[in-house]
């Protein structure tokens, strides 16, 4: 993988792309800490400078023991390398290390992370809107669930059994009754098994999915949202993995007309969570949650007497269920989103839309291959797919699944990584399975990335020789 190191030059990501521009900036903020009067480090921390580069080599050493996430061979989970911005900027301001739990912990980052988040509820139209970054989507979803708890007492969420499994231990933790809702073929939400749950009076919150871990399917949240309104129910949307989609929801030159529709109609539910450490170009550790009424912050209320002193407004602190938050997180969303605008036509749009494309290309040589077919049409950015055997056999299915996964590792010079998952016949009902076990394994793979849409060509004859034996 090669960039532009700035001066033209196009570099390698490993070399000077991350090194000469931190080497500057840092010497910029060494500046700035030099305006305290010097001091010595207290010789208890040293460290010999052979010992830091022989554990430093240990290291690098034992981080070889990693899948080449950066490389567009790997299509396999809901991995890429964050932008290299965003790890610049992460650095950087960790080696402050601010703590985005108060203004006093982190004024210059919580700035940047109430800008960050204006703009995540921006390209989701809340306006006004009330939110905050995370440290990921799980506990993301958790608070939104909590509010929804807080403002229907007793009552309890409902989820599809494509949704992602922490919502159901979610209602655990929050001790309220959690439903799965049964999904269609497509992966989506059933509104025929949605209505009569909600009927019940017992459901406070209704989660769709816009982007479901598994296939990438998008709930039909426009008629989801009539039905939570008519019961009076809140919508939370769980929009960690697809969020990002909405960049390109304003028209249906990308998305199906159904999925660009239900990304739109997120302006309207009662809140929704968007990992930027998926598909926002950040280092792990940046999920967020939205509001779209702010007077939810009353929720949060509490009274911890040692963490607020500068300001009477209300803190990022104040709104979130977690404490201690890398203030580096939201400078680098900050920084991202400088380059990167929200935007559907340049800034983060285009990298989306190539996902997107990636997806299509490959939905459409597979399934114009005899030894390949789709579990279904993809959503967004998420293939699952399985060799065709001449049996048709679940197992038979499953072992060839099986070895093109271990064969596409086999090769450096020709790799592939893909992820499997089982798929059952309330999925694959349709498509001429003979179930002699009650699963099935099918290849599942995640083009996360810009570059797979160059890729695709080539993923698709390795997987096509592999499934083959050839
Ligand atoms: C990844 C994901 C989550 C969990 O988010 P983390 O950031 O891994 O905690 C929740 N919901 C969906 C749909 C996801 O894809």
């Amino acid at each position: 993988m090669t960039v532009d190191d700035g001066e033209g030059a196009v570099v390698r990501i490993a070399s000077n792309g991350l090194s000469r521009p931190f080497a500057e900036h840092l010497a910029a903020l060494d500046a700035w800490r030099s305006h305290w009067p010097a001091f010595e480090s207290d010789s208890t921390l040293d460290v010999a400078p052979d010992d830091v580069a022989r554990v430093l080599s240990d290291l690098v050493e034992r981080l070889t023991d990693n899948f080449p996430f950066f490389h567009p061979a790997y299509a396999g989970q809901m991995l890429k390398p964050p932008h290299r911005v965003a790890l610049l900027a992460h650095a950087l301001t960790q080696t402050i290390n601010p703590n985005n739990h108060a203004n006093d912990g982190g004024p210059a980052t919580s700035k940047m992370e109430i800008e960050s988040v204006a703009a995540l509820a921006a390209m989701f139209r809340f306006d006004p809107h009330l939110g905050h970054l995370t440290a990921g989507g799980t506990v993301a979803n958790l608070e939104a669930l909590w509010v929804g708890r807080q403002l229907r007492p007793g009552a309890g969420i409902a989820y599809s059994g494509q949704a992602h499994y922490t919502h159901g231990r979610m209602a655990e933790v929050l001790g309220i009754r959690g439903v799965p809702v049964a999904t269609d073929r497509q992966g989506q939400m059933d509104l025929d098994a949605l209505e009569p749950v909600v009927a019940t009076g017992e459901i406070g919150t209704v989660v769709a999915t816009a982007g479901t871990t598994s296939f990438g399917a998008v709930d039909p949240i426009p008629e989801i949202l009539a039905l939570c309104r008519r019961h009076g129910v809140r919508l939370h949307v769980d929009a960690a993995y697809g969020g990002f989609y909405r960049l390109l929801a304003d028209t249906d030159e990308h998305l199906d007309p159904a999925a660009a529709a239900a990304f739109r109609a997120i302006a309207a539910c009662d809140s929704v969570v968007v990992d930027p450490h998926k598909h926002g170009l950040q280092p792990y550790g940046c999920g967020s949650v939205l509001y779209r009424d702010p007077e939810v912050a009353r929720v949060y209320r509490h009274d911890s007497p040692y963490t607020y002193f500068t300001q009477a407004a209300l803190h990022l602190g104040e709104i979130s269920l977690e404490c201690s938050r890398a203030g580096a997180a939201a400078a680098a969303l900050w920084a991202t989103l400088r380059v990167f605008p929200l935007l559907a036509d340049t800034g983060l749009g285009p990298v989306q839309a190539k996902c997107r494309a990636a997806a299509l290309r490959w939905a459409d040589l597979i399934d114009g291959s005899e030894r390949l077919a789709t579990v279904m049409r993809p959503a967004l950015d998420i293939l699952c797919f399985y060799p065709v055997t001449s049996s048709m056999t679940a197992s038979s299915i499953s072992a060839a699944s099986e070895r093109v996964f271990q064969g596409g590792m086999a090769d450096p010079a020709n790799p592939v990584y893909l992820a499997k998952m089982g798929v059952s016949a309330d999925i694959l009902g349709d498509a001429g399975i003979e179930w002699d076990e009650p699963s099935v394994t099918v290849l599942r793979s995640c083009l996360m990335k810009p570059e797979h849409l160059a890729e695709v060509p080539r993923l698709h004859e390795r997987v096509l020789a592999l499934a083959t034996g050839t």
